[in-house]
């Protein structure tokens, strides 16, 4: 198994503020990281960092043995390294497989037919493929949250980020999305997963990470860190979570 994305000792300030403190972490293609940790402890920063949507100050960042550096070709990175947000942002005055083929057809210059195929078969596999000509005003935010994922797959990436996807939209609705997210674990697609959906973690999980004030305090494995975490901050961490898990 090979390692697809290398993380060695980074720090990113914003002016004064350290935000993140030599993060050193490896990711091995196929496996599924979930990244736990209170809010402002630096997990929206590293998943930024790692698709380039902000510059590290210090270490370095190899993905697929390429190191990021200040020529780096973002345009090409990010059509391999997906990411979907806590908002969807899809463009309102399309429909589905209109936000869907933009940037394959845009950006990636692929054709039309063949992507559209492709984003039909996607739709298909999140139970959406009878919404392709529907505006996103015409879903549930579940089904935006999907159609959200579907996007970024149809660029055909390798690496998978997802910070905090179900924060937003309503309990009943979660289940659907965080299911697509565990059928692509079954798919083999490489993941590095935001959430606050503890059991989720759990079950989805290679390895978790847990951070806090910019640091990675623990890393083990879930059903390590959930028994038995070793740290008073991880334990009180997962004591917020007694309802939930
Ligand atoms: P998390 O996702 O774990 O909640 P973030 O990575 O969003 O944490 O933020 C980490 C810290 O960095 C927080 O203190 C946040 O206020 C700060 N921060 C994040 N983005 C910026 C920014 N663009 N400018 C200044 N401070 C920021
Ligand atoms: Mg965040």
């Amino acid at each position: 198994m090979s390692t697809l994305l290398q993380i060695s000792s980074i720090s990113k300030n914003f002016g004064e503020k350290q935000v993140l403190d030599n993060v050193s972490l490896d990711v091995q293609e196929g496996k599924v990281v979930v990244i736990l940790g209170p809010s402002g402890c630096g997990k929206s920063t590293l998943l930024r960092c790692i698709n380039g949507l902000e510059k590290i100050d210090g270490g370095t960042i190899k993905f697929k043995e390429e190191p990021y550096s200040k020529d780096s070709d973002w345009q090409t990175i990010r059509q391999q390294i997906g990411m979907v947000f806590q908002s969807y942002e899809l463009f309102p005055h399309m429909t589905v497989m209109g936000n869907l083929t933009l940037a394959p057809i845009k950006v990636q210059k692929r054709d039309k037919k063949d992507v559209e195929t492709k984003a039909l078969e996607l739709l298909e596999r999140v139970g959406l493929a009878d919404r392709a000509d529907a505006y996103p005003h015409q879903l549930s935010g579940g089904q935006k949250q999907r159609i959200a994922i579907v996007r970024a797959l149809c660029m055909n990436p390798t690496l998978m980020l997802f910070d905090e996807v179900t924060a937003s939209i309503d309990p009943e609705m979660v289940y659907e999305v965080l299911q697509v997210i565990k059928d692509l674990k079954g798919q083999g697609m490489t993941m590095m997963i935001v959430t606050h959906e503890m059991g989720f973690a759990r079950n989805v999980a290679d390895e978790i990470i847990f951070m806090d004030g910019g640091h990675i305090v623990e890393q083990a494995s879930p059903a390590d860190f959930f028994a038995n975490p070793q740290t008073e901050r991880a334990k009180q961490f997962l004591s917020k979570f007694l309802y939930t898990m």
